[in-house]
């Protein structure tokens, strides 16, 4: 089976196993201690915010250690919200944000606050203007992610972070950033972000960690009270290991971008001219979006019934993000984009890795063919 769901998850490399296993077992000490393994912990912890700030391109006092990018979504965005009420209470985003933005979003609402979805084009797109135009007096946040999970689209989150720093500087700019970073250039302080959210387990590191940036003088209202870690900011105990695991990772991802860039476009270009050729699929994703996502439907065919047929053929993608594939309703961000139910319900993401090769392109563009041929008799209406 050729794994193509890396937008899903990934493998982690070896180097990041190795290096999360020899952490657990020699430095098991509590940062916060202050005998020789706590300090020996404490000087792990503030390596790997080192080794994570540098890959960012941001200041290690900036660096926030999370369980995740869900956790980091919603602390950005209830944080942000809570710590800023008195200045307002209208919030922005758009309508095809990851669900730990989305539902963060649909809380607030019914906390009180005054939500903005912003719509969203054809290909996913969100306008600078659309957001500047959205922006009122008692507006203290903007959410919008860089790339989206589903159909890869990259919001123009430079023009964004203008209009918001330029016309409206008191009003905080939250980048979801999970599946940019490693896979198309992002330039934190030079485009205006205040909140950044990354996950380890993309970019082939653990799964259970990541990173809030958040630029220095920015305060959130903590969600997570205690031992007062990570500048009061996010109590509890660090996970060293995990965190160490995920400074690799991010270092890589970071070093490898361009090459990985440059690679996953002529695969993207091999999958994409494929499925144009085969009449019964619809490209969903555009060659504007990041080059490691491709997300077609089969219209008249559900998702899951494609999705087994393929893996029968040896290749394991996906119906949309990993996170809402076990719900079969149709997808939020493809109706946000316009399309019918029947698109809408018979979507697939194919998303490539790092050590993806010709060859296995080729397998998957075979499986496609073989699958659609297997699967033409039982289209809907025919
Ligand atoms: N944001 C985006 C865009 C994602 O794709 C994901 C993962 O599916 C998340 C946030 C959540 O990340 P995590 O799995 O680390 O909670």
């Amino acid at each position: 089976m050729i794994y193509f769901d890396y937008a899903a998850t990934t493998p982690p490399y070896d180097d990041v196993i190795n290096t999360v296993a020899e952490v657990m077992k020699r430095h098991y000490g509590n940062p916060s201690s202050i005998h020789q393994l706590g300090e020996d912990a404490d000087k792990l912890l503030r390596r790997a915010r080192e080794v994570c700030a540098s890959a960012l391109q941001i200041k290690p006092s900036e660096v926030v250690f999370t369980s995740g990018a869900t956790e980091s979504n919603n602390f950005a965005i209830k944080g942000a919200a809570f710590q800023y009420r008195s200045r307002g209470n209208h919030i922005i985003t758009t309508e095809i944000e990851h669900a730990s933005v989305y539902e963060s979003f649909l809380q607030l609402k019914e906390l009180g606050y005054d939500v903005t979805f912003l719509p969203v084009d054809r290909d996913g797109n969100v306008s600078p203007a659309q957001v500047g135009a959205a922006i009122q007096d008692n507006t203290i946040l903007v959410s919008v992610m860089h790339v989206n999970n589903e159909v890869g689209t990259i919001q123009p989150i430079r023009e964004i972070g203008q209009i918001i720093k330029q016309k409206h500087p008191r009003v905080l700019f939250h980048v979801d950033g999970v599946q940019g970073f490693g896979k198309i250039p992002v330039r934190i302080k030079d485009w205006g972000i205040d909140l950044y959210s990354l996950s380890a387990h993309k970019i082939r590191g653990p799964k259970g960690v990541g990173i809030l940036y958040v630029h220095e003088g920015v305060k959130l209202f903590p969600l997570l009270s205690g031992g007062g870690q990570e500048r009061g900011l996010r109590s509890g105990t660090e996970n060293i290991a995990n965190i160490v695991g995920m400074s690799k990772a991010l270092r890589i991802a970071h070093e490898k971008q361009s090459e990985n860039y440059n690679k996953w476009t002529e695969f993207r270009d091999l999958i994409v001219d494929a499925i144009e050729k085969i009449p019964q699929l619809q490209l969903n994703s555009t060659k504007k979006g990041t080059p490691n996502i491709i997300h077609f439907s089969y219209p008249g065919m559900k998702s899951e019934v494609l999705l087994h047929t393929l893996e029968q053929e040896g290749v394991a993608v996906s119906t949309r993000s990993a996170c809402s594939s076990k719900h079969t309703e149709p997808s939020r961000v493809l109706l946000a984009m316009g399309r019918d139910l029947a698109a809408a319900s018979s979507g697939i993401r194919i998303s490539l890795g790092d050590d993806h090769t010709l060859q296995n392109v080729e397998v998957l563009i075979k499986a496609l063919n073989a699958a659609v041929e297997k699967l033409r008799p039982l289209e809907r209406g025919k």
